[in-house]
């Protein structure tokens, strides 16, 4: 599906070019849970991995392929595994690729439920270092000798710190190191994470790719970087039936998703898949409206504090401007002292009290009395996340409407 043509033309033609039955513009929403062979060699060969095909739609159905082939053109990788929600993405392919006693160097600045199911997995054994990935010299003190494997997030949510993010991947492919990066803050309009050499980008597209607040969905994708040929964590039988190419994407399919089950709905890959053909323009509008509105708070005397990748004031506003093709739709907000910050919350009319990000819609949330409030104040303190932050995801509406309810809201 790699066509030389543009971002959203790919996306808009690519199920039509597929040739869906009777001239379908969409890839239809195939709900059978089994698929049926005249021969039964078929159905051996597709459970040995010698030929594509479909067996039982927990590991694959044609609905979600369509929308995974979209997410690999976007991430320009080798293959894509989609799953349930962007935490079944993470949780599936590190215990696919991840044993006992192997060591993971993750930025400390993560989505709180991230961090969370990464404290399941020391519990389980699996040896984590946390460091602040914003500087290469944490990332390369922190690794181990059974080191195997990198986690950042492009951009960190709610603070917006960036991780350094080329350099880890010079880091990581000297080393030989499996290096994953949560590009849902950035998407695949904004940034390719394999342009700083990821081996791995995982995105929720329940956020901006879906991008309407309909539907939950996750995806990790091969970017075809890494050499798996070596990778001590491969499942023998798959060695004897697949290339080493996709020894990684035939791992997580089969032991992250088939096993642990988190299956993307075949309406759910629908509605994801609509919501990818207005990706770009989303994006564009939303990333307009979020500068405009950082820039305004910046200069508004009632708030302390913005963290927004665009402002010059931002640590890696420089490394932004780089690599990104615009600073996101996403900031954090610290209030003045003077001001309460539920009652703030509360004046807002139009805006979206509300978790999630990446809606079409303005969305609020003070984060350390709701998704960093298990983590407690020290370790929200560590992470960058002050009592008062608000995060602000920013829709797409009129810009004059939002600027007009947070002025209102200000006083
Ligand atoms: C929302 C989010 C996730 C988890 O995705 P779900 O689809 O909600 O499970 C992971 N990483 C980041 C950065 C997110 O914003």
């Amino acid at each position: 599906m790699t066509t030389g043509r543009g971002f959203t033309t790919t996306l808009l033609h690519a199920d039509r070019l597929a040739k869906p039955e009777h001239g379908a513009l969409h890839k239809p929403i195939h709900t059978s849970v089994t698929f049926g062979y005249d021969d039964v060699q078929d159905l051996v060969d597709i459970f040995q991995n010698k030929k594509k095909g479909y067996a039982y739609s927990r590991q694959g159905n044609p609905t979600a392929t369509a929308l995974e082939n979209k997410v690999t053109v976007m991430e320009h990788g080798i293959g894509t595994v989609s799953f349930a929600t962007g935490m079944a993405a993470i949780t599936s392919t590190i215990l696919a690729l991840i044993k006992k006693g192997d060591h993971i160097v993750a930025s400390s600045y993560l989505f709180g439920n991230t961090r969370s199911v990464f404290q399941t997995f020391i519990e389980l054994g699996i040896d984590i270092t946390f460091v602040d990935a914003t500087s290469i010299d944490n990332v390369r003190n922190g690794l181990k000798e059974n080191t195997r494997l990198v986690f950042v997030e492009t951009v960190a949510n709610p603070a917006t710190q960036i991780a350094d993010l080329e350099n880890i991947g010079n880091l990581c492919t000297d080393k030989g190191i499996l290096y994953m990066v949560d590009n849902t803050m950035t998407t695949p309009y904004l940034f390719n994470p394999k342009n700083v050499k990821a081996s791995l980008v995982m995105n929720s597209l329940t956020k901006y790719v879906g991008g309407h607040g309909n539907a939950l969905g996750g995806s990790v994708t091969d970017t075809g970087l890494f050499n798996w040929e070596n990778y001590p964590n491969i499942f023998e039988g798959f060695k004897s039936q697949v290339k080493p190419e996709v020894f990684g994407v035939t791992q997580i399919r089969k032991k992250g998703l088939r096993d642990a089950g988190g299956t993307l709905s075949p309406e759910a890959a629908h509605y994801i898949s609509i919501g990818a053909e207005t990706l770009a323009l989303r994006m564009e509008r939303a990333c307009t409206n979020a500068m405009a509105m950082a820039t305004f708070f910046d200069d508004h005397p009632l708030i302390k504090k913005v963290h927004y990748p665009g402002l010059k004031s931002h640590p890696q506003h420089q490394l932004a401007s780089r690599l990104f093709l615009k600073y996101g739709a996403l900031m954090a907000i610290e209030l003045d002292d003077s001001l309460d910050c539920f009652e703030f919350l509360n004046k807002l009319k139009l805006v979206v009290k509300s978790s999630n990000l990446g809606d079409t819609r303005t969305l609020a949330i003070p984060v350390a009395h709701t998704i960093f409030n298990e983590l407690g104040r020290k370790k929200r303190a560590e992470m960058g996340i002050s009592e008062s932050m608000i995060r602000l995801s920013i829709g797409i509406e009129d810009l004059e409407d939002l600027m007009h309810d947070f002025k209102s809201a200000l006083g």
